[in-house]
């Protein structure tokens, strides 16, 4: 590959590339990247940034990391990829395996997907084929809350908040869901049960039809970066159980210790019916996601009308993918993390309190290595992008939302930088 110069990179990327959430030819700022090496990301400009953003929550470990490099270079020495129908290989089954062993006991089986949206996707389509499978066949809807993030295919955008998803832009096209109020109190707050009375009546009404309910637990990941009470999930648990609906806790954000839990539902103690996990599974490399579910699920697939499950990518259990992720959670589990993301917490909480006293702000919060700054209005992305730029720090705020969920290996010199470019620019935008 040949390499553009900066100018004629950026006219072709204007005229072609369509980025994501963006206009056709683009409006807003963008910046190429020529490289990233742990925690920086080096532009073909020159200029050098702290990466605040973990390139979406999935790049952990850094960019670049030896070790994720090295378990690619292994693996495409003896192939990067063959179809999984009918076949299978070392790097899918210990995966699997390492996977079913980090996450909560009940869950036991593993089915591979490309990306967050289709891990989704399989978790939904698992819901209504085990209600099938056991002739309940009118078990075919969603129950989920406010405010939540899913994904950007059809029935996951179908359970992401209405409003923000702009449901009606598809209307003729999306399948209506249920929608309960979302979670009012904080994940610091005293719990009363009335803050899921909504759930619940939407539960007692329609379960009947209801095949799963699915949340982001504690975490709301870019459906509103919003922090809630573990209690909330713990009674979600208790309804669907009680009703005869699945749970699908979608972990894509905050799975693999992101809130300072391995999996954020560990804050409430229970475990889903169904798992999805993404993102930060190959450590920011590629794409790969997973639904987990449990054995008394699957056990009913053989004996449903289709005999099995009707779903298989053409790219499913990609060995290059799940070598590397493979590599990127025994790196996680060789480390104490957990001390790392408290460290990062007490950090962020401690150099964003500041910025409560800006004319702009709403609100901080902080929990594990997620740092969010609310602000009274939206920001202007084209003004605020290169002030951060220029500031040496990377972040990608939406919305009313400057937040920050670094790579795990930050330095508390470089989450410094992140930490004082956000009030800085913040206070530049008044
Ligand atoms: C990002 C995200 C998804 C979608 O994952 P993609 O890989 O972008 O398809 C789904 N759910 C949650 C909670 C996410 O944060």
């Amino acid at each position: 590959m040949d390499t553009l110069p900066i100018d004629q990179l950026m006219a072709l990327d204007r005229r072609h590339v369509w980025h994501p959430y963006a206009a056709m030819p683009g409006t807003g700022p963008v910046f190429a990247v020529k490289s990233a090496q742990g925690v920086y990301l080096e532009l073909e400009t020159g200029d050098r940034l702290v990466d605040g953003m973990s390139s979406w929550w999935a790049c952990i470990h850094g960019y670049n990391h030896p070790r994720l490099n090295q378990a690619a270079q292994a693996q495409m020495g003896r192939m990067s990829h063959v179809m999984f129908g009918g076949l299978t290989h070392q790097p899918a089954v210990q995966l699997a395996q390492k996977l079913v062993q980090m996450t909560p006991a009940p869950l036991q089986h593993v089915f591979f997907c490309d990306s967050g949206s289709v891990a989704v996707e399989v978790a939904m389509k698992m819901a209504i084929q085990y209600w099938y499978n056991r002739g309940e066949t009118q078990k075919q809807h969603f129950l989920t809350i406010r405010h939540g993030y899913h994904g950007d295919t059809f029935a996951a955008m179908a359970v992401c908040d209405p409003v923000n998803g702009m449901h009606h832009l598809f209307r003729h096209s999306l399948v209506e869901q249920y929608f309960a109020d979302a979670p009012q109190i904080p994940f610091e707050g005293v719990w009363e049960d009335g803050d899921i009375a909504s759930f619940e009546a939407i539960l007692e009404r329609y379960h009947g039809e209801i095949a799963a309910a699915i949340l982001e637990p504690v975490v709301q990941g870019a459906g509103g970066m919003r922090f809630y009470s573990p209690p909330y999930v713990r009674r979600a648990r208790e309804l669907c159980d009680e009703y005869g609906v699945l749970l699908i806790l979608d972990e894509i954000a905050t799975g693999f210790g992101r809130t300072g839990k391995l999996f954020a539902c560990q804050y409430a103690d229970i475990s889903p019916d169904i798992l999805c996990v993404g993102k930060a599974l190959t450590g920011g490399f590629m794409s790969l996601a997973a639904t987990l579910t449990t054995t008394h699920i699957s056990e009913t697939f053989a004996q449903g009308e289709a005999g099995v499950f009707m779903h298989g990518p053409t790219f499913m259990g990609n060995p290059l993918a799940c070598a590397v992720a493979l590599e990127n959670l025994t790196l996680l589990e060789s480390y104490d993390w957990a001390t790392k993301i408290f460290a990062i917490e007490a950090q962020l909480k401690r150099e964003l309190a500041p910025c409560r006293d800006l004319p702009a702000v709403k609100d901080v919060r902080v929990l594990g290595a997620i740092g969010v700054v609310e602000l009274h209005e939206p920001v202007d992305l084209a003004v605020v992008q290169p002030q951060f730029v220029a500031q040496g720090v990377w972040l990608r705020p939406f919305g009313r939302l400057v937040y920050t969920m670094p790579p795990y290996i930050v330095e508390p010199e470089q989450l410094k930088q992140i930490t004082q470019a956000i009030y800085e620019v913040l206070s530049l935008n008044p």
